[in-house]
């Protein structure tokens, strides 16, 4: 990868799909997906994003994506806040009238995306091994229009993501609590179980395009 600036991007895939985790899964919605991240999850279902990507100019990326005429659109990586064009890219998508939605892995301060778009926060939870990475104060940035996703892979990833609610009052945000299980080492059913008895606050999700397609599909 050369240096990416504020006009061009490192784009790992450019695709339109059905939104498949948030509060809007079941969704269209189109999706860039930026190269380069900052941290290895032992469970990265992409790793394929982790360096290289197509280098894009910013206009080019908006037309593939005006192309696609979808009113949502995601930013996902990779860590898309690595790149300088990351910014300039969210603001011309809400610029274009998209509902813009950023998913970022919570390691780098989400303050100098606009307040408008929708900030999805990835809390790494211990079975990530990546969970003393995050850059907490993100969480009081949050809003009622953001998210937060924690990924979990067992019952201690499960009693991480309700002590670090408490402890960082999440749900003062009012922002969305996701608990997503990883495909294949956490059972839904029985994160649905503990959710339950628990009255979590925070609502199950499946990765919704790993059911529609199968699990290890690009570009979906
Ligand atoms: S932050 Fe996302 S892309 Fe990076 S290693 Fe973790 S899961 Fe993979």
């Amino acid at each position: 990868m050369t240096t990416a600036t504020a006009e061009t991007l490192f784009v790992t895939e450019l695709f339109a799909s059905i939104q498949g985790e948030s509060t809007r899964a079941g969704m269209p919605c189109g999706f860039v997906r930026l190269a380069g991240c900052n941290l290895r999850c032992h469970w990265c279902d992409t790793p394929h994003a982790f360096e290289g990507g197509r280098e894009m100019l910013l206009s080019q990326v908006l037309d593939t994506v005006a192309q696609w005429r979808l009113p949502l659109v995601q930013v996902t990586g990779g860590e898309p806040l690595l790149q300088p064009g990351c910014v300039p890219l969210v603001e011309a998508l809400l610029a274009a009238g998209h509902t813009t939605l950023v998913e970022t892995n919570g390691t780098l301060p989400i303050t100098a995306l606009p307040e408008n778009c929708i900030r999805i926060i990835d809390v790494k939870c211990p079975g990530s091994g990546m969970s003393e990475r995050m850059h907490w104060p993100n969480i009081q940035a949050l809003t009622t229009r953001d998210e937060v996703k924690f990924v979990l892979t067992d019952r201690a990833d499960y009693d991480h993501a309700l002590a670090m609610i408490k402890q960082h009052n999440i749900l003062s945000t009012g922002a969305a609590i996701l608990f997503s299980p990883v495909a294949d080492m956490l059972d839904p059913q029985q994160l649905a179980k503990w959710m339950v008895a628990d009255s979590a606050p925070a609502r199950l999700q499946l990765q919704l395009h790993k059911i529609i397609w199968p699990a290890d599909m690009r570009g979906v």
